[in-house]
């Protein structure tokens, strides 16, 4: 019997996508191993432990201006004129400022003692004087606030302060942060090793065959070059072991191969159940299928299990990915990402998923969830790409992110949808 599709979020023997990712949450368990490398080095790394400040910053209080260091109490009417008797630039150390006195400094230049102002030098004048032995003077044309234009110490970090918390993937402005307490190295979660193959007769490499000299039926191999770009994004050290053909002994032995040394084996390809699919078997043979089938759309596929190392104790994670392009980089993006990311122990790794209005109509509902290839338009809302085929990989550089629209849902002009922009999914 047919269910209407309201209550009948997913078809019978497809798991849904959020019971995918519970399960496949209590098996990425946290690589052990921590490597220190040069703070240089370790972006879109993840920490191995809180980042304490042993120092404050910035560490002294300092001017925010190029100016004069003056003491408001010295300067309770425009018009002032004060003496500079010294010059402090970025880098030096002034003496204490006494009564009556100005002192010349310049953006990120110590505060003196005794000086609780700086007045910015498009407010002041220099007094000339013919003598030149006489000692310079300034006019002040402003009554300045206590505290203007002076950078607090400690106003952007306190000694003890933790500026990073472990688990915080690293980013450009992550690494400045850690700079600017002195830390030259890091400590974070050693990098995941995946040994990554695509399956299938008809794949041909660019740059062995040339476009004009391609057979009938062969295809480039499109999903090799976005998933091991998304690995090494991931922080992952990648072992990229080609492309295996459809045969079962040979994906037998790529999957025992990659099972060595490596955390985790992620294929694409040869993971449906047609004659020609020969990954689930295979797996099946070496170690065993946890979850198969999820009812999302496109990345219908999807496969996780384990694969038994030989000799030795242990396993590694198997991640098995459809071949159509668009299904290899949604179930990447949204399955095996965040599996990565816990391996490496990160939090706050979910995307941001806002509503916005929908500027077209799916006027057929689909039973599976479904993740439409979408952008932001200049009026605040969506455009579809015409093709949501899941072959159709230019629908993934045309578009700036995924709608995650609910099994069943039809969508109507104007309606607000969820949005994720690849943005958040592909750092
Ligand atoms: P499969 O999942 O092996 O049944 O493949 C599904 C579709 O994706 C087929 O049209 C394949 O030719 C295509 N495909 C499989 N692997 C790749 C790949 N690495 N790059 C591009 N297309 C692929
Ligand atoms: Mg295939």
């Amino acid at each position: 019997m047919i269910q209407p599709l309201a209550t009948a979020p997913t078809r019978p023997g497809l798991m849904g996508l959020d019971d995918a990712l519970s399960q496949l949450r209590v098996h990425a368990l946290r690589l052990e191993g921590i490597d220190t490398v040069a703070t240089f080095e370790a972006d879109g790394r993840v920490l191995a432990q809180d980042v304490v400040s042993a120092l404050q910053v910035p560490p002294q209080d300092n001017s925010s201006m190029d100016g004069y260091a003056v003491r408001c109490a010295d300067v309770m009417k425009v018009g002032v004129v004060l003496s500079v008797m010294q010059r402090i630039p970025a880098g030096q150390q002034g003496t204490a400022l006494k009564p009556g006195e100005a002192a010349r400094i310049f953006t990120g230049a110590s505060i003196p003692p005794g000086a609780d102002a700086v007045v910015m030098q498009e407010d002041t004048q220099v007094v000339s004087d013919d003598d030149a032995q006489a000692i310079p003077q300034v006019l002040v044309q402003v009554v300045p606030q206590p505290g203007q234009w002076i950078r607090r110490s400690g106003e952007d970090v306190s000694r003890g302060d933790i500026v990073l918390r472990r688990g915080a993937r690293l980013k450009p402005t992550s690494l400045g942060l850690a700079a600017s307490i002195g830390l030259s190295e890091l400590q974070v979660s050693r990098k995941p090793r995946v040994a990554l193959f695509s399956t299938g007769d008809e794949l041909v490499m660019p740059g062995d065959v040339a476009p004009a000299d391609m057979k009938p039926g062969a295809i480039y191999n499109s999903n090799r070059f976005f998933l091991r770009a998304l690995l090494h994004r991931l922080g992952c050290e990648v072992s990229d072991l080609g492309i295996v053909p459809d045969s079962r002994d040979l994906t037998v032995a790529a999957l025992k191969r990659a099972a060595d040394h490596h955390d985790l084996i992620l294929t694409s390809g040869g993971v449906s159940v047609g004659e020609e699919d020969h990954i689930k078997p295979a797996v099946q043979s070496l170690g065993q299928l946890d979850l198969w089938q999820i009812g999302m759309k496109p990345g219908k596929p999807f496969a996780y299990g384990q694969v038994h190392r030989e000799g030795h104790m242990g396993k590694a994670h198997f991640m098995g990915l459809p071949g159509n392009p668009v299904s290899s980089l949604v179930t990447f993006l949204l399955l095996v990402r965040p599996f990565i990311l816990q391996m490496q122990g990160a939090h706050d790794h979910e995307p941001a998923r806002v509503m916005l209005p929908a500027h077209f109509d799916v006027p057929k509902a689909d039973r599976r969830r479904e993740f439409l290839r979408v952008r932001r338009n200049a009026r605040g809302g969506l455009d579809l790409f015409p093709n949501q085929s899941s072959g159709v990989l230019t629908s993934t550089v045309w578009g700036d992110g995924l709608i995650d629209n609910p099994a069943g849902e039809t969508i109507q002009n104007g309606d607000l949808v969820t949005y994720i922009s690849f943005a958040d999914l592909l750092s």
